[in-house]
């Protein structure tokens, strides 16, 4: 239960890329009770988790930040004209929700608008929109003067609204930003269990700043760790819908995705098998995955002389959009096979992945 709420409070906290600290603030309060809590210098925060051995260090990363937008500038008449932070496909974007985030610090509720429909032309109703022609409504009225009565200027950062809600088919859970505070949940969650436990190695349980506009978080954590061995935890492709290649193993409830490619990373093939044959021997349902974006572990696995890095996930629907699909069943699978490769993943073994 209550990982559920963890899952909760953090897929619906605020925090786009470079405006991660409320996401902060949530897990240096869960890592202070078990680790010591490191910071590098852009943000990324870091618990250190000592088991009985220094060796060998592993890090597991999940992003912190959101997919979002930026308030570019405030028109005359009070509209909000803003730039995407991250990837957004612009046909999602007309009608979504926004909470902008003042100078207080208050959450100001937003539209995003475009002309109607009714009055766009046959050749421009076959175009995507343009975000350039896109705006945020913060109910703008001739002679209310948005920037003084809201406070919002250029620079503030903007979330879309997604409320967390188990759906009626009670495994799954919908809400905005699995991508990536299901990894975050995680940490917590793996944290909780490592308290519990002799692990052979020090884990190193990293919430990530600005993986969305190009893993730059995991670049500067790495290096503040250098760690043996990396992970990446994060949300993976789901090919279960309509028109999405049928047969295909990446499916809600189809349990842990293991990485086998992404265009940053070919993850470390001993790596993966080590992970495969844990998940084997404990039943652990899997599915190999690719994907054409990219995992913290792109940044982490070029750190220092190199890190034998992987990519876990589980499958999720909707990605990058206001409203995503998990499976808390798959969510649990991860927990499981994380806590066992940490259990598992001595020096000798290191020695034998390296090999
Ligand atoms: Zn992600």
């Amino acid at each position: 239960m209550n990982h559920l709420q963890n899952l909760k409070e953090l897929s619906e906290a605020f925090g786009i890329s470079g405006y991660e600290d409320d996401v902060v603030e949530i897990m240096k309060s869960k890592f202070e009770k078990h680790a010591t809590v490191l910071r590098d210098r852009i943000g990324s925060i870091i618990a250190e988790k000592k088991g009985i051995c220094d060796v060998p260090k592993i890090m597991f990363a999940a992003h912190m930040d959101e997919i979002g937008f930026i308030v570019k500038e405030i028109t005359k008449d009070g509209f909000i004209k803003f730039l995407p932070i991250g990837g957004w496909w612009s046909a999602g974007l007309p009608g979504m929700r926004v909470r902008i985030k003042n100078k207080k610090g208050e959450l100001i509720p937003g539209v995003i608008g475009l002309k109607p429909i009714h009055e766009l032309s046959p050749e421009e109703i076959k175009k995507l929109p343009e975000i350039e022609q896109m705006y945020i409504d913060v109910g703008a009225t001739k002679g209310f003067q948005v920037s003084e009565k809201l406070g919002i200027r250029p620079g503030d950062p903007i979330m879309p609204v997604g409320q967390f809600e188990a759906m009626a088919n009670t495994d799954l859970l919908l809400a905005k930003a699995w991508d990536d505070r299901m990894g975050c949940a995680l940490l917590v969650d793996v944290l909780e269990e490592l308290a519990a436990i002799d692990h052979p190695n020090t884990v190193y349980l990293v919430g990530t700043v600005q993986e969305e506009v190009g893993l730059r978080g995991a670049k500067t954590s790495a290096s503040l760790i250098q760690p043996d061995l990396a992970f990446a935890i994060d949300v993976s492709i789901c090919r279960d819908t309509p028109g999405n290649g049928a047969d295909a193993g990446e499916k809600l409830g189809a349990g842990v995705a293991i990485l086998i490619y992404d265009r940053t990373m070919i993850p470390h093939k001993n790596l993966r098998d080590f992970v495969i044959e844990i998940a084997e021997t404990n039943n652990i349902p899997y599915h190999l995955t690719s994907i054409k974006g990219g995992y913290d572990t792109g940044a982490i696995h070029l750190t220092n002389f190199g890190v034998p890095s992987l990519a876990l996930g589980i499958p999720t629907r909707y990605v990058h959009t206001a409203s995503s699909i998990i499976s808390y069943e798959d969510y649990e699978r991860l927990l499981r096979l994380i806590i066992l490769i940490v259990k598992n993943l001595n020096r000798e073994v290191m020695e034998q992945i390296l090999r």
